[in-house]
């Protein structure tokens, strides 16, 4: 149907997420459409994004540089950590200008179903550096599901001998993904926040 260099541009763009056959086919002709020059700024900032972008070595959060922004900001409340999901979760977060404090990205929840163990998360490195002192509040902000809750029940023993760990409230339906919660109820939740039990 297609000329094979459009069916492969099609092909590729349908690996995204959230885009259809129908999507894919209207972006890959509006790409066809804009100059040379359009299509080569896309793919050098795909290319870019991709060289240029690792993890953070302290809180694994998307970072271009060894140590992130958030992490390098003295103005962030140093003594406060809160564990998120994925890098997504924290621009959320970031979002909502109600937290001043630092991050910890665990890269993952624990889903025995999808072969997921505590190992393969980054909770090793949220326990040293809970345990080096100096942390007053480990707040657990990961979406209420089941594999969530199994984590953050997990996470929060792990680090109860050494600081206080609280959860934010969820008035987001359970099952509800932390980053399609908009700002105001983000914010809320972070406020109504508990003592993990
Ligand atoms: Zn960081």
């Amino acid at each position: 149907m297609f000329t094979p260099p459009l069916a492969r541009l099609i092909e590729q763009l349908q690996k995204l997420p959230g885009i259809g056959a129908k999507s894919a086919q209207r972006l890959a002709f509006h790409i066809l459409k804009r100059s040379e020059k359009d299509a080569e700024t896309l793919a050098q900032a795909i290319i870019d994004a991709k060289r240029q972008i690792g993890f953070c070595q302290r809180c694994y959060h998307l970072s271009a540089e060894p140590i992130c922004e958030i992490c390098s900001n003295p103005n962030r409340e140093q003594d406060v950590i809160c564990v998120v999901e994925d890098s997504k979760d924290v621009i959320a977060l970031e979002k909502t200008r109600e937290y001043h404090g630092l991050y910890h990205v665990l890269g993952g929840v624990i889903s025995p179903m999808d072969g997921i163990t505590p190992e393969q998360l980054n909770i090793q490195t949220l326990i040293q550096r809970v345990g080096e002192g100096n942390i007053k509040e480990v707040i657990m902000a990961i979406s209420p599901n089941i594999e969530g809750e199994t984590t953050t029940l997990y996470v929060g023993k792990l680090l109860k001998p050494f600081t206080k760990v609280t959860r934010i409230a969820f008035g987001l339906p359970m099952g509800g993904d932390l980053e399609y919660a908009d700002e105001v109820t983000l914010a809320r939740a972070l406020e109504g926040r508990r003592e993990v039990s």
